[in-house]
């Protein structure tokens, strides 16, 4: 293999750029031409490729979002799609891909392969959702984002003895809500993965505010449902003053934590010795602490699940 490629795809989390370093690095130091493709999927039809050099990809491993850009496309689930993706590849010479993305950028992948084409996925996502690694690019740095955002609510929470419901991302994946209310105190945390009972919750609040406490914060994933709404609902059921914030867009961007720039390092650089050991249709992920790969025509089928045993000991610490 002589010539490699890389992309960004669907939302950008922190540690892409970190990522998209170690590929070129990593290439180059091994003799590869390593050519970045511009906004995912869109710019592999359109040929949005260019070589990147050493000097390319300096002074980003510490920046937020991805060089490369990103983008949704349509039409790369289209088959006629997916062959023009591979004739730009094959215009260019490219002999082999890294996919650095979520799910559905994996989806992209997975159909790569089924083409016959080489490629490796690299699970760049703030919402730590994908099978076959214990943890994304841009979970850690996202989860911090989270804590910080709690911490200073909770100063708020405290003065004016209020109740926060705060939303949070993870429409299909919990990690976030969970490992943020764990790591911020909260009082309850609710996740897509379990079931609640708002009158367990309003008990919970109740209990509380019997024994003196002067706030409390609630963690919604926003696959739950609306934190507003939820909000609403406490508020009529419990007359406590309460208020909701939706941290939103906040928690995607930032400077990668070092956890995120050491793991999107290892993982990049993995996925090019893959390559350069003949090995497409693989995704990467890092499982106790060891690099891994593994068939990524299984891997989307495999659930994702989060830690049943965190969920447990949040309730049991915010009895
Ligand atoms: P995040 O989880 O952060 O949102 P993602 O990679 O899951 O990231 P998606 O928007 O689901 O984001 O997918 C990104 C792109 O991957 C899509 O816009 C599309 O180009 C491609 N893709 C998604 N599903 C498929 C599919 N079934 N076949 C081919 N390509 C796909």
């Amino acid at each position: 293999m002589k010539k490699i490629g890389v992309l960004t795809s669907g939302g950008d989390s922190p540690g892409m750029n970190a990522a998209i370093r170690a590929v070129v690095r990593k290439g180059i130091f091994h003799g590869l031409e390593v050519y970045g493709i511009y906004n995912g999927y869109s710019g592999l039809i359109s040929g949005k490729i260019q070589k990147l050099e050493l000097g390319s990809v300096g002074d980003i491993i510490h920046r937020g979002g991805t060089m490369l850009y990103t983008a949704r496309c349509e039409e790369f689930k289209t088959i006629e799609g997916q062959k023009k993706g591979i004739e730009q590849l094959k215009k260019f010479g490219i002999e082999g891909l890294v996919v650095i993305g979520g799910n559905g950028s994996y989806m992209g992948a997975k159909k790569l392969t089924e083409h016959g084409y080489p490629c490796v996925g690299v699970p760049g996502t703030i919402d730590n959702d994908i099978p076959g690694t214990d943890y994304t690019i841009g979970f850690d740095t996202a989860l911090n984002t989270v804590i910080q955002a709690i911490d200073k609510i909770r100063d708020t929470a405290t003065s004016h003895e209020r109740t926060y419901v705060i939303e949070v991302m993870g429409r299909d994946a919990g990690d976030i809500a969970l490992w943020s209310g764990l790591a911020g105190g909260a009082e309850t945390i609710l996740i897509p993965e379990a079931d609640f009972k708002i009158e367990e919750i309003i008990d919970r609040l109740k209990r509380g505010h019997e024994r003196g406490k002067k706030h409390s914060i609630i963690i919604v994933a926003e696959g739950v449902g609306s934190g507003v709404e939820i909000g609403q609902k406490i508020k009529e059921m419990t007359n406590f003053e309460t208020r909701v914030s939706v941290l939103g867009h906040i928690q995607r961007g930032g400077s990668p934590t070092a956890f995120d720039r050491v793991l999107a390092s290892r993982l990049g650089a993995y996925a090019v010795e893959l390559l350069l050991n003949g090995k497409g249709g693989r995704c990467v992920g890092i499982q106790n602490n060891q690099l891994v790969d593994h068939d990524i025509l299984e891997i989307l089928d495999q659930p994702h699940t989060v830690d049943k045993s965190m969920y447990k000991l949040s309730k049991e610490l915010s009895i």
